[in-house]
């Protein structure tokens, strides 16, 4: 069997179908909000260079400008300070074979509806493994809590007089995740592979802590994980290939057998 052949003729025959985990990128998309002592991300922005007009007659382009980590996005080992020395570790230098992988998606929605706060724990993976399976070496977590469903901006980043309140991992949970599961990464729905309330952990942020420091990356904003089988999809996430970037929007497709 050509395995490559046989793949292609059961997209076509819509048995295995492409599930965009993709949200649209533009001026609108809302930003991760950081305290106002440090740097934060400019907003996407673009402007058009021609229209089939006297600028160009024949075509239509546009020019854009965009930090790193807006939208849905890829976070790097070298985006955190634990993850700075380590070989292979901006998106120029990643292996591309890392950006295929397994999908292992936890659902948490029901939980996030009565707590935004809700921090994923180990003792919840291993429930979840109790029912699926071990999570494969190589597998992105994803981490379904239905926040992609909150299109207004204002309660998609949820901010509080204590900040902004998103779920999030407990950071007991990532390094289990990254140490015993050897994950590629996290995937969320939310602005960030943190909890909202995140920068009070020890070590702040403490997701992005320990993945990054163990070479393991992120993917935040993604959306349509309802559509997605606890385990069997297969996730082809690749970043833009930005020498020394840190990360990169970029669009989230899955494979999936059709429901
Ligand atoms: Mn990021």
């Amino acid at each position: 069997m050509n395995i490559l052949a046989e793949l292609i003729h059961q997209l076509n025959s819509g048995k295995l179908r492409v599930v965009d985990l993709t949200q649209p990128l533009s001026h609108q998309t809302p930003l991760l909000p950081l305290p106002a002592q440090w740097n934060n991300t400019p907003a996407f922005r673009m402007w058009e260079l021609s229209r089939y007009d006297e600028r160009g007659p024949a075509w239509y382009w546009n020019g854009f400008e965009t930090g790193e980590h807006t939208g849905t996005h890829f976070d790097a080992p070298i985006h955190w300070i634990s993850g700075k020395d380590l070989p292979e570790n901006s998106v120029d230098r990643i292996n591309p074979r890392k950006f295929v992988g397994p999908a292992c998606v936890i659902d948490v929605t029901a939980d996030v509806e009565k707590d935004p706060d809700f921090l994923l724990t180990v003792e919840r993976v291993k429930q979840w493994e109790s029912a699926h399976g071990k999570i494969p070496a190589g597998a992105w977590l994803l981490l379904r809590t239905g926040w992609s469903r909150r299109t207004d901006p204002a309660q998609y980043i949820n901010q509080s007089e204590e900040g902004p309140h998103t779920p999030g991992f407990q950071k007991e949970c990532s390094e289990f995740l990254a140490r015993e599961r050897d994950v590629l990464g996290v995937g969320v729905e939310t602005v960030g592979t943190d909890a909202g309330q995140a920068a009070k952990f020890d070590p702040p942020f403490a997701n992005h802590y320990v993945m990054h420091g163990s070479g393991k990356f992120g993917l935040a904003g993604l959306c349509n994980l309802d559509q997605l089988p606890p385990v069997g999809a297969v996730v082809i996430a690749a970043p833009l290939k930005i020498v020394n970037g840190s990360g990169s929007p970029l669009r989230v497709i899955a494979i999936s057998e059709a429901k």
